[in-house]
């Protein structure tokens, strides 16, 4: 199978490289990314989680050409977003990357009904009456609401108002759909439906899918889940090919390291063992071991900055 511009499923598609984000308010400087790296492949279907404020939005609003980074770079489907033109990303939004919001009103026209909304995109892409009104069509039985085509969205559960911004976001046929906590205001079920009509456009249409989420259990519904913490991918879980014929899905947890060979280590083995501001590094059989240096085994430990050393743990 090869894609529209004939690239293969698998390639990487969307690479970040050391994106740094920096708000300014006021006096004051937030850093939201601090050198983050993120490989995304053509035709993935993947999950960025992490704690609220790590950064997820503003990863996910600068992959979606709605905001620069302060540093480092972005390329998505060979385009790079930090060096196209105002018109280059005008035509990305429009027609290479579809969003999908928590909150379902962002996505919608609450006066219009389903089959209404999911041409509005098109309207602006000048797409013709039949063919858009097919679409429309095509794309809201996509994501089962077939027989709710003609209710107003008020009309709709929270669920189906969310599949309808999977339609929308999908009308002018994009290569890469982000959604950002999609599922973050809907129960248990629904998150399943929703899901479940990402994962069929996914394997339909090779659509490539990152979904950003502070639920952990989201490692279930995608093939791989990348964390950040502090603005920084961290580890990698990636389902065991073969898993989804088993009862039981089976991950494999992965720690990045990153291009300058720093990594983070989970925070509930830097607490098991006591490490705080620095570690001893060892490389023991084919193994690198870290171990708590003396000095932060011990409780109340010296907090000078003199003495923080080899591996810092941030604070907060
Ligand atoms: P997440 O989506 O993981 O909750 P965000 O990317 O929204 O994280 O935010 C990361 C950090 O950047 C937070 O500390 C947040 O307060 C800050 N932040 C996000 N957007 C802005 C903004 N527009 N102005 C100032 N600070 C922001
Ligand atoms: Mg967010």
């Amino acid at each position: 199978m090869t894609n529209r511009d004939g690239a293969l499923p698998g390639d990487p598609y969307a690479i970040c490289d050391n994106l740094v984000k920096i708000y300014k308010v006021a006096d004051l400087e937030v850093v939201a990314l601090q050198g983050l790296d993120l490989v995304v492949n053509r035709g993935e279907f993947m999950a960025i989680i992490g704690n609220s404020g790590s950064g997820k939005s503003s990863l996910l609003n600068i992959l979606g050409g709605l905001d620069s980074p302060s540093a480092g770079s972005c390329i998505v489907g060979g385009m790079d977003l930090v060096k196209a033109s105002e018109s280059d990303l005008v035509f990305y939004k429009r027609y290479k990357v579809g969003f999908i919001w928590q909150q379902s009103a962002r996505n919608l026209i609450p006066y219009l009904t389903a089959f209404e909304n999911v041409q509005a995109p098109m309207l602006f892409a000048n797409i013709l009456g039949q063919s858009r009104k097919k679409r429309a069509e095509q794309l809201l039985e996509a994501v089962g609401l077939q027989d709710r085509m003609h209710h107003k969205l008020a009309q709709l559960s929270g669920g189906q108002q969310q599949r309808v911004a999977i339609a929308i976001a999908l009308a002018n046929d994009p290569d890469l759909l982000l959604a950002d906590e999609p599922t973050g205001e809907v129960d248990n079920e629904t998150a399943a439906q929703i899901y479940d009509a990402l994962r069929k456009l996914n394997r339909e249409r090779g659509l490539t899918i990152v979904i950003v989420s502070h639920d952990r259990n989201i490692a279930q519904r995608v093939d791989r889940v990348v964390a950040i913490r502090d603005g920084r991918t961290s580890t990698e879980t990636v389902r065991r090919v073969g898993a989804e014929e088993a009862d039981q899905t089976t991950h494999d947890e992965f720690v990045i390291v990153d291009d300058t060979g720093r990594l983070q280590i989970p925070e509930e083995y830097l607490e098991q063992l006591g490490i705080s501001e620095r570690a001893i590094v060892e490389v023991e059989d084919g193994r690198v071991v870290i171990k708590p240096s003396n000095g932060d085994a011990r409780p109340g430990s010296d907090d000078s900055p003199a003495n923080r050393g080899l591996f810092r743990r941030r604070a907060g």
